[in-house]
C-alpha cells in the first residue's frame, strides 16, 4: 500500500463539495468570488476547531474571552491605522488587463514590476486601494453614517481593556481572546478558502508591563507552537518565519508567522506580533480617555504593551484539511488500483465522531441501531447511515474523517454485540452492545 499526501488545492475542493463541508457561496447565482458557506459538516468541523482555539487560550488563568460587535465607533479605524493606511499598492496591467498588489509581484533586474500573469512591463501607476468595507449606519447614506466593517477582531479588544480589566479585576499581565468575522476587500483572494473577502480570526491580545515584551513574546510563539504540535499538524510542516525590518506592520515592534507548506507553498497561518503600546496609545489621544493600568502593588501607572497571537480559524480549517489528507492506493490480487481516501482527523476535530451503520434497513436492525444512535447521540456527533453498500458507506466516512463505525449486523440481534471499524487501521472488534458508550468514550480520549 503506498501513501499519498494532497497533491492539489483542486482535489480537496471538489471532497469538500461532494461531501458537504464547503460550499461556493451563492453557487445558482454563478457565485460571489472569494465567499465561500460551511455546509453541515464543514460547520462542524470550523466549530471543533474554534472550540480547540478558545480551550487552549482561555482555560488559563490568565486569558479571558470577549464577543465585540462587528460595527465599530468609525473613529476606532482612524486611531488604529486603517482609515489612512490600511490598504494594498494595486496595479492593472494594460496588456492583459490582470489587476494585481504591485507588492508581492516579481521584479525584473531594473526593479520593474513584472504582471504575474502575462510578464508585461506595460503597467499602470500604483493607486492605494483601501482595503475596509463601507456601509452606512442609519436612513441616511452620506459621510457622517459611514461605517466599516471590522478589517480585525483586535480592536474591539482594545476599546474593550479597561472594561474587561475593571469588571474581570485582571491583574496585568494578562489576555483577552475573540473569536469573529472580520472583512477585508481583497485585491487579490483566491485558493480556495485560503485568502478571502469574509474570514475568521481567531485573535488574542496579552496585556504586559512595558519592558517585559521580549520575554512574553518568547513565551507566546512557544505556547503557539506547542498548540499546532497539539492539534496534530506535521512538525515538517510547520516552520516559523520571522518579519524583516521592512515587512513589519506600523504597529509592531517584532512579528513572526508561524508558517504551513500548503499545496500552493509555504504561507502564514499566525501572526505573533508585539504590537508595543501603538494601539492604546491611539486611542488614548483619539477618544481622549485614558487607558493607562494602574499597578496598585507598584503604585505605578503605564499603558501596557500588547503581544499578539492572530491566526485565521478558515486557514487553520484550511491547513487541517490539507494535513489530514491521504490516498492509500493499493494494487489489487486482479491487477486493478484500489484508492481510499481518508481523512486523518484528530477525533476532537471530525465532524462525526461515529456512525451507525444497520447491515439491513429490516426492522429488527432498524430498531437496535436506533437504540445505538439514542444512546451515543447524547454526548457525541453520530450519523446513521443505512443507504448503499457498507463497502461504500465506510469510504464516505473515511471521507470526511469519522474516527469510528459501528456495523449492526443480524449476528448483533443473537450475541448482542456490534463491530466497531477503526478509520486509521480498518481494523474491526466486536464490542458487546452494553459496553459500546464506554468503549468509544475511551478509545476518543486515547486516540
Ligand atoms: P496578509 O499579509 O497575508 O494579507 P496579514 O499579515 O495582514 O495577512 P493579519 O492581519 O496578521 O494577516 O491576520 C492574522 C491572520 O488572519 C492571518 O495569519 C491569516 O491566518 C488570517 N487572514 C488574514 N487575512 C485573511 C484573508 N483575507 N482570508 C483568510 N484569512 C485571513
Amino acid at each position: 500500500m503506498e501513501e499519498k499526501n494532497l497533491a492539489d488545492l483542486q482535489t480537496l475542493v471538489s471532497l469538500c463539495k461532494r461531501r458537504g463541508f464547503i460550499y461556493q457561496s451563492s453557487e445558482i447565482y454563478g457565485g460571489l468570488n472569494s465567499c465561500w458557506d460551511y455546509g453541515p459538516l464543514g460547520a462542524q468541523f470550523k466549530m471543533n476547531v474554534k472550540q480547540a482555539w478558545w480551550k487552549a487560550m482561555t482555560r488559563r488563568p490568565d486569558v479571558v474571552g470577549l464577543d465585540a460587535a462587528i460595527l465599530m465607533h468609525p473613529t476606532v479605524w482612524k486611531a488604529s491605522g486603517h482609515v489612512d493606511g490600511f490598504s494594498d499598492p494595486l496595479v492593472d496591467c494594460l496588456d492583459c488587463k490582470n489587476r494585481f498588489r504591485e507588492d508581492t509581484a516579481e521584479k525584473n533586474k531594473e526593479s520593474k514590476t513584472i504582471c504575474p500573469k502575462c510578464g508585461s512591463l506595460n503597467l499602470t501607476e500604483p493607486r492605494n486601494f483601501n482595503l475596509m468595507f463601507e456601509t452606512n449606519m442609519g436612513a441616511v447614506k452620506d459621510e457622517s453614517s459611514v461605517v466599516y466593517l471590522r478589517p480585525e477582531t483586535a480592536q474591539g479588544i482594545f476599546v474593550n481593556f479597561l472594561n474587561v480589566q475593571t469588571s474581570m479585576r485582571k491583574k496585568i499581565p494578562f489576555g483577552i481572546a475573540q473569536i469573529g468575522k472580520s472583512f477585508r476587500n481583497e485585491i487579490t483572494p483566491g485558493n480556495f478558502t485560503f485568502r478571502t473577502r469574509e474570514f475568521e480570526q481567531m485573535e488574542m491580545q496579552y496585556f504586559i508591563k512595558p519592558g517585559t515584551d521580549e520575554e512574553s513574546f518568547e513565551k507566546w510563539k512557544s505556547i503557539r507552537w506547542d498548540f499546532y504540535k497539539n492539534i496534530g499538524l506535521r512538525l515538517d510542516k510547520l516552520r516559523y518565519k520571522e518579519h524583516g525590518l521592512g515587512e513589519i506592520a506600523h504597529y509592531a515592534k517584532a512579528a513572526f508567522d508561524v508558517e504551513y507548506e500548503f499545496p500552493i507553498g509555504w504561507q502564514e497561518l499566525e501572526g505573533i506580533h508585539n504590537r508595543t503600546n501603538f494601539d492604546l496609545t491611539q486611542h488614548q489621544e483619539f477618544s481622549n480617555k485614558k487607558l493607562e493600568y494602574f499597578d496598585e502593588a507598584a503604585k505605578e501607572k503605564y499603558l501596557p504593551y500588547v503581544i499578539e497571537t492572530a491566526v485565521g480559524c478558515d486557514r487553520l480549517c484550511l491547513a487541517l484539511l490539507c494535513d489530514s489528507y491521504r490516498e492509500e492506493v493499493t494494487t489489487l490480487d486482479n491487477g486493478k488500483v484500489d484508492t481510499r481516501v481518508v481523512l486523518k482527523l484528530q477525533p476532537q476535530f471530525a465532524p462525526n465522531k461515529v456512525a451507525i451503520l444497520p447491515l439491513s434497513k429490516k426492522a429488527p436492525l432498524q430498531e437496535l441501531a436506533g437504540q445505538v444512535f439514542e444512546t451515543l447521540i447524547k454526548d457525541l456527533e453520530v450519523e446513521y447511515d443505512e443507504a448503499g453498500s457498507i463497502g461504500k458507506r465506510y469510504r464516505r466516512q473515511d471521507e470526511i474523517g469519522t474516527p469510528f463505525c459501528i456495523t449492526i449486523d443480524f449476528d448483533s440481534l443473537e450475541d448482542k454485540a456490534v463491530t466497531i471499524r477503526h478509520r486509521d487501521t480498518m481494523k474491526q472488534e466486536r464490542i458487546p452492545l452494553e459496553k459500546i458508550e464506554m468503549y468509544v468514550k475511551q478509545q476518543l480520549e486515547s486516540f
